[in-house]
């Protein structure tokens, strides 16, 4: 049976009140490309999106969310629907932290001059299949994961392997020109749980997206 391809994409929102979110730059502009290049190589593909303008690539089934716990939800549940053999591909730059409590009202600023905003960690969506994997609920799941490094890539790039239980870790350095957010093209290092590393030249996104997906079909 063909493996089935869940990719997760862009931003999460963690809300701190109707009006108001804590995110990141992510455009989502990998993950699609990931999804895309799953698609286009005859590949069944659910595209898990945070917020992103960008269009759903053809083929792809897509579901969108907000915030990190969502992305959990619809992660599982597209996992847990493959019904065989599933590779998860973690493009999503999922927030670490969302606010403790979201106020149903807009919260007024008040006369104060400061404010404290207490937050609490959101689950590691990478970890938690891996750990359900683990327990043998997910036998037939391959994880991939992204890590957006400032510096040195690698080192970490290997830790995120033995952590999340992964079989590659592909690592960009997002300070580089050409790298990381909102632009077309990344530069990017394969890290292998085996500890082997593959430097990879400056490609467009779709270019490292279809090298990604041939590594996790092997
Ligand atoms: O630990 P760090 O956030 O640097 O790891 C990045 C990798 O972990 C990415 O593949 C990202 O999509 C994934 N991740 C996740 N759940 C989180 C945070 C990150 O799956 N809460």
């Amino acid at each position: 049976m063909k493996p089935k391809f869940v990719v997760t994409a862009g931003p999460t929102r963690e809300f701190i009140d109707p009006v108001r979110f804590l995110s990141n730059p992510s455009t989502g502009r990998m993950g699609f490309a990931v999804a895309r290049a799953a698609a286009e190589a005859g590949y069944r593909t659910t595209l898990v999106a945070g917020p992103s303008t960008l269009r759903t690539p053809p083929g792809v089934e897509r579901v969108d969310v907000l915030s990190a716990l969502d992305m959990l939800d619809a992660s599982l549940a597209a996992v847990s629907a493959a019904g065989g053999p599933c590779i998860f591909v973690s493009a999503a730059a999922v927030c670490d932290w969302r606010p403790a409590t979201c106020s149903r009202q807009k919260t007024k600023k008040g006369s104060s001059s400061s404010k404290t905003l207490r937050l609490v960690r959101n689950p590691d969506i990478l970890k938690t299949l891996s750990l359900a994997r683990s327990r043998g609920e997910l036998r037939q799941l391959k994880l991939v994961g992204f890590a957006a490094e400032t510096g040195e890539p690698s080192a970490e790039a290997f830790r995120k392997c033995r952590e999340k239980g992964l079989e590659f870790t592909v690592a960009n350095d997002v300070t580089l020109k050409g790298a990381g957010f909102a632009v077309n093209t990344n530069k990017a290092s394969i890290a292998f749980a085996d500890g082997t590393l593959e430097e990879m030249g400056i490609m467009s996104k779709l270019e490292l997206a279809r090298r990604i997906v041939a590594l996790a079909l092997q």
